[in-house]
């Protein structure tokens, strides 16, 4: 799952990592009074307005303006709230900004220079090792740096059963070409930084820019954050902070009727129990000549409820020409399904594309028989090769 800016940062302060800090706001007026506010607790002449949308690159899109007075607050923030956003990683449609981080300026002159940092932890799947990547080319686009200059991004992998060590958060902070307060301050900031991550079970936090301030203070100005949705049961504090107006409608719906969906591209839909045969189904569809249109695992109950909310949610996507229903009647009786599938056809009415049903498994000749003699457009198979034949002759 993955959360804004503003909520990524409230995590990393609540495990003392230091932030830029910033109060959201849905309005101008709101946008105005939290730099009142801001003003007020951090003495910070000078806000910057951060449009809230679950994608980065938002300075390049121009949904990250400094304001340097209250006039500047509400003009900016009505310009950014309601803006479609359309940044390197949105897509060209852009993103709608509904919400506003109006923070303080952190990039005021002093003493020293400031000077962006790259700073993430993500889990590497291959060694079962969490990693701290790091880089002195903080704040533009970090995949530029890993293409063009590689050699200037650092790996630290740490054992999550030994935890993060001392002398590693040293390392980082001499490798960033840090001394003094700033270096001090920097092995804090990771140690804080891993434990926020360790703690909620996150799978990334991305911080770029991680910023030194002219007066040597480390702090996080950006927050990208993905907290591992297998995980989530284990932290209902998080639940609230789901926005699934920025996630996928259709995806949305399939998880609120705890179907397993993924959209692809492809021109047949498949509707299958299993994660395992749903793979080898999209693999038999290939096969076929035809290409899958989407993932769907309906789970362990697969009856007329869940093969209608399933038939609807492939149906949304006009590329699909045909249906493929592979489910293996181990727990779930075959003829149940198929009296499912023809209810929920019969019910919706209005399905134009050509449904193939393959049923194995108990009481799978039962179940052919009654999708045969249905009526319906509905075409039964009992082996993958007959139903991989039945794609083909349909979508000729
Ligand atoms: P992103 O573009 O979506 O990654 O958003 P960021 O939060 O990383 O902000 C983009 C850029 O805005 C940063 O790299 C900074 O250069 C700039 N920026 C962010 N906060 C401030 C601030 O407080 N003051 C100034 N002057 N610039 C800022
Ligand atoms: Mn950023």
């Amino acid at each position: 799952m993955n959360i804004h800016e503003y909520q990524g940062k409230q995590i990393l302060k609540s495990f003392g990592v230091r932030i830029q800090e910033g109060i959201v706001a849905d309005t101008p007026e709101q946008a105005v009074e939290a730099a009142k506010k801001l003003k007020e607790d951090y003495n910070s002449d000078w806000v910057v307005i951060k449009a809230q949308i679950h994608a980065g690159g938002r300075g390049k899109g121009g949904g990250v303006k400094l304001a340097k007075n209250l006039e500047e607050v509400k003009q900016r923030a009505t310009d950014i709230i309601g803006m479609q956003l359309i940044t390197p990683q949105t897509g060209p449609q852009g993103k709608l900004v509904s919400k506003v981080l109006v923070a303080q300026d952190v990039y005021y002159p002093g003493e020293s220079e400031t000077k962006e940092f790259y700073v993430s932890v993500l889990l590497n799947r291959s060694t079962g090792k969490n990693i701290i990547m790091y880089s002195t080319e903080g704040g533009m686009d970090i995949e530029e740096v890993a293409e063009h200059t590689p050699h200037l991004i650092f790996k630290e992998e740490i054992d999550p059963k030994v935890g993060l060590q001392a002398f590693q958060t040293r390392k980082i902070a001499f490798n960033l070409g840090l001394s003094g307060a700033a270096f001090k301050d920097m092995t804090k900031f990771i140690a804080a930084l891993y434990k926020a991550y360790d703690a909620t079970d996150s799978s990334m936090f991305e911080i770029n820019p991680v910023l030194k301030t002219s007066d040597d203070k480390i702090l996080a100005v950006d927050a990208k954050v993905n907290l591992d949705d297998n995980a989530l049961f284990r932290h209902p504090e998080f639940a609230a902070m789901r926005d699934t107006s920025e996630e996928d409608p259709t995806e949305v719906e399939a998880s609120a009727s705890n179907l397993n969906y993924v959209k692809l591209d492809g021109n047949v839909g498949c509707m299958v129990n299993g994660a395992g045969l749903a793979m080898a189904t999209m693999d038999i569809i290939k096969i076929a000549g035809g290409e899958p249109a989407n993932f769907l695992d309906v789970g362990g109950t697969a009856n007329a409820t869940t093969v209608k909310a399933a038939f609807q949610i492939i149906l949304k996507d006009p590329k699909v020409e045909a249906i493929l229903i592979n489910i293996f009647g181990g727990i779930v009786r075959c003829d149940r399904v198929a009296q499912g599938v023809i209810d929920a056809y019969t019910e919706m009415g209005n399905i134009s594309v050509p449904i193939i049903v393959r049923l194995q498994g108990t009481n799978a000749v039962e179940a052919k028989k009654l999708i045969d003699e249905s009526g319906l457009k509905v075409f039964s198979a009992i082996l993958l090769k007959e139903a991989a034949d039945l794609v083909s002759e349909v979508l000729a």
